[in-house]
């Protein structure tokens, strides 16, 4: 299957967003008439520039208010039929999408479409093309691909043909399934798009909120398993409107895009083995099995308050790297990499971020196999320099140019022992500290949808429904990326505004990247208790939050005031509860948590509001600049 996109899914010049297309590796593109229109190439010029870039012209689109007119707008229809084919042909393209009328002064009637799409079969023939009707969701007497299939069925002329759109057949629901009747021959398109699962007026969805298969709601995917059942195997192509994509940098979108269409299919293979689809054999998505380490490029400076969280934290030195200024600092399942050099990518990043973390490990059941299926689906393998004796451990480049490496059974806990030398620390008391239960990661809004498709496409784990956070200088959207038995959890925070907190962080360090990471623990009581006797002080929650709590819930008011004189916060769901709290911040952007779950599966997201203020206040008190 040809993967393709249609010019109007892109923001930038006609030329910029054929780049950007080239570049991500698509066969084709459809041909939006208001981008060639705004260009100022001639059609033939315009059509070799697209063919030099190694492009094929698919489709050009789109023909509106054709079929079922009455006179004199019929002859018209077909005026500007011919005139559009000719153009067609100076730009070389063989396929025109006809969508179906949204004329008031439209006629209807199954027949009546079905002639006029003859004839013009008729037309097409003369000037060598093709034409593919389309039923759009807010057609006047079309909405629905079933009608426009028995249109096309009874005009009945080998260059007329169907087109489908995933949204036009999803948005309003209608079963796929009966897609799979249609001859594959007469299938002569093929466009997709998903879209968020809100209630809201199609049309406007439709133009606003599209976006890549993968990113949305829709099930895109029995949609296509419904096409590809037909025998169908031309072309997909992403039409998607977005207002976000069309201000966002070209490369990115065509990127998200090319792996969005690359994960579809694999998808589609799975779920179809019957089906024998030809491809790329890609492995399957990685299983996780949580995370492994998370290595921080630190400021000697800075790095001094690190290491005094951690052994707060109850985390011991258990490693010396043989060549490097890296330290390793592990507890339960935890693993923390502090790297003080000045060289690589650890250095540049110290240069440029202060102190951050900017690479975790996770523990697939593969590396190999995980490092293949990133590589397929257009990851961007990193490698630096490999010193003699360190291990080879495959990474991709991850949020705001961190790293991801995955590391399996044979390079965990080998990885260990061949890069750090075991050093003798008696350490502190233990903090009962288990695993890394979450990492969180701040962004940009629009970088999101990216990230998303990122970790749902390379790993067999889900995306939950956004949701808004309130700081109290903007929202924040948050969006979480869970593996299927929960030991990997994502949080993405994204923000538009560099107001809130999260948009600090960006400002702060420079870009996307980790805010937090969570550990968690069985029992959050006695991790403070320990932890404070090592010397640390959580961050201050308002006394007022305890109040309103402890009324909320019902709690005992011993239980409230035990939770207010260790600053832990407290949520409930139907199922369990979850209790938190917070480190100070680290560098004004960093900062820990601690979690214990009973039976709960959030993240505690009523309380957010209650951190950032506290988190705000306290920047505020420490002379800092507030935001
Ligand atoms: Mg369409
Ligand atoms: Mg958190």
């Amino acid at each position: 299957m040809k993967t393709c996109i249609a010019t109007v899914s892109l923001s930038g010049s006609l030329r910029e967003k054929l780049e950007a297309i080239a570049r991500a590796g698509f066969a084709g593109v459809e041909i939006f008439e208001g981008d060639f229109l705004g260009s100022d190439e001639s059609p033939r010029n315009a059509g070799r520039m697209i063919r030099d870039l190694g492009l094929e012209i698919m489709l050009f689109q789109p023909f509106r208010d054709f079929e079922a007119m009455p006179e004199p707008q019929r002859r018209r229809g077909f005026e500007r039929a011919a005139r559009k084919f000719e153009l067609m042909n100076e730009l070389g393209v063989d396929l025109i999408l006809v969508c179906s009328n949204t004329s008031p002064v439209s006629l209807g009637g199954i027949d009546r479409a079905a002639a006029d799409l003859r004839e013009l079969g008729d037309l097409a023939e003369t000037a060598g093309v093709r034409v593919g009707y389309e039923a759009l969701a807010w057609g006047r007497h079309i909405r629905d691909h079933r009608d426009a299939w028995e249109i096309v069925r009874r005009a009945d002329h080998p260059r007329i043909g169907l087109i489908l759109d995933s949204f036009h057949t999803l948005a309003p629901k209608i079963e796929v399934d009966s897609i799979r009747a249609i001859p594959g021959d007469r299938l002569f398109f093929v466009q997709l798009a998903d879209a968020p699962q809100i209630e809201m007026d199609v049309l406007q969805r439709s133009r606003h909120l599209r976006n890549m298969p993968g990113e949305g709601d829709l099930p895109v995917v029995d949609f296509m398993r419904a096409v590809c059942a037909t025998g169908y195997d031309r072309a997909i192509s992403l039409e998607i409107f977005n207002d976000q994509f069309r201000a966002g940098p070209p490369n990115q979108v065509a990127i998200d895009g090319h792996r969005s269409l690359l994960n579809l299919m694999d998808q589609v293979r799975r779920a179809e083995p019957a089906l024998e689809l030809a491809g790329p054999a890609i492995p399957p998505p990685a299983r996780t099995k949580g995370v492994a380490f998370v290595e921080f490029a630190a400021d000697p400076a800075e790095s001094a308050a690190l290491v005094g969280i951690l052994r707060s934290f109850g985390f011991r030195r258990t490693g010396r790297h043989k060549t490097k200024d890296v330290d390793l600092f592990a507890q339960g399942d935890i693993r923390i990499v502090v790297n003080r050099e000045s060289e690589g990518l650890a250095g540049s990043t110290r240069h440029v971020r202060g102190t951050s973390a900017y690479a975790f490990g996770l523990a697939v059941e593969d590396a190999a196999a995980t490092l293949a299926r990133a590589q397929a689906l257009d990851g961007e393998r990193f490698k630096e320099m490999i010193a003699p004796g360190r291990l080879d451990i495959p990474a991709v480049r991850g949020l705001g140019g961190g790293l991801i490496y995955f590391l399996d059974g044979r390079t965990l806990p080998a990885v260990w022992s061949a890069e750090f030398d075991p050093v003798e620390d008696a350490g502190g008391a233990p903090g009962g500290l288990l695993a890394v239960d979450h990492l969180a990661q701040s962004m940009t809004y629009d970088e999101m949808p990216s990230w998303v498709l990122f970790y749902t496409s390379l790993l067999d784990a889900l995306k939950k429904p956004e949701v808004d956070i309130v700081d109290p200088s903007g929202l924040v959207r948050s969006r979480v990326v869970e593996s299927s038995d929960a030991s990997l959890r994502i949080t993405m925070n994204g923000t538009e505004n560099y107001r809130t907190l999260a948009g600090r962080f960006l400002r702060e360090s420079f870009g996307s990247g980790i805010q937090h990471i969570a550990f968690s623990t069985g029992d959050i009581f006695a991790a403070m208790a320990a932890f404070k006797a090592s010397g640390f002080r959580p961050l201050a929650i308002s006394p007022n939050y305890y109040d309103d709590v402890e009324s909320r819930f019902g709690l005992d008011p011993a239980f409230a005031d035990r939770l207010r004189a260790d600053n832990i916060l407290y949520d409930r769901s139907e199922t369990g509860e979850y209790f938190q709290f917070y480190s100070p911040t680290l560098g004004d952007t960093f900062f820990f948590e601690v979690v214990e779950r009973r039976n709960y599966d959030g993240y505690g997201g009523p309380n957010a509001p209650f951190r950032i203020a506290a988190q705000k206040r306290r920047l505020q008190s420490s002379g800092t600049e507030a935001y």
